[in-house]
């Protein structure tokens, strides 16, 4: 069956509570990183550009490092209950993070079977002796051009999650947009329609209030927890 949708969904500060990507990026690399990271969001360097520094100044250990960093990240809570409300409505879920699939699959590895597919950046070793990120994905202007992973895993509406800089491409052409700040901020300037969402809550409620998921279940009659909701509280004292 054709599904109604399909849930494109970032990684670092979107799955995670926290920005991972820049937590770790900073600390293997603090300067290096600082500086790109000022000249990203000034939309001076593109992100293929400042992922290409980035890979330039690290090398092995660094990856290492930024792989051990990763332990301390987990799903947001409602991450894995917001993945049983899509396979409930037949939304594929397909990750798709601009940072790089090791760091990702330290966090997701033990849910990778539940993902349609996960998008990311492939890290190999240089011939200098640093590091080089690569992806089938790329283009001109991004490392992961989310907006080409769009293209070709979306069936039915195209549901953007994201949070950041590397999401602005793929909510341009998404068919609904969820954003966190700072990208929520970017897309207002450029009347980009968007809901803005703290948790997977708020995308699930959206998602049932646009008919794309069925509604929250509801406790049938005569089951243990009909039951409890009809009794009344006990009084307080
Ligand atoms: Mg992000």
């Amino acid at each position: 069956m054709h599904p109604p949708a399909t849930v494109f969904c970032d990684f670092d500060g979107t799955v995670t509570r926290e920005d991972s990507f820049d937590a770790v990026a900073g600390a293997v690399a603090p300067e290096l990183w600082g500086r790109l990271k000022r000249q990203l969001f000034a939309f001076e360097l593109n992100l293929r550009e400042a992922m290409a520094q980035l890979a330039a100044g690290l090398g092995p250990p660094d990856l290492a490092a930024m792989e051990a960093h990763m332990d301390r990240f987990s799903p947001r809570p409602g991450f894995l209950p917001f993945l049983d409300a899509l396979d409930q409505g037949g939304i594929p879920f397909v990750l798709v993070s601009g940072g790089l699939e090791p760091l990702v699959e330290r966090v997701l590895g033990p849910h990778r079977g539940r993902l349609h597919a996960l998008v990311a950046a492939q890290v190999e070793a240089a011939a200098g002796g640093g590091l080089e990120f690569a992806s089938p994905w790329s283009d001109g202007q991004e490392l992961v051009a989310k907006a080409r992973v769009l293209d070709r895993y979306g069936r039915g509406r195209r549901v953007v999650i994201g949070d950041s800089i590397t999401d602005l491409g793929m909510a341009r052409v998404a068919d609904l947009v969820f954003a966190r700040e700072p990208l929520c901020d970017w897309l207002s300037e450029r009347g980009i329609h968007h809901h803005r969402w703290n948790d997977f809550d708020d995308v699930a409620n959206v998602l049932r209030a646009e008919g794309l998921l069925p509604p929250a279940a509801v406790a049938a009659p005569g089951s243990p927890a009909a039951d409890a909701a009809a009794r009344p509280a006990p009084a307080a004292g």
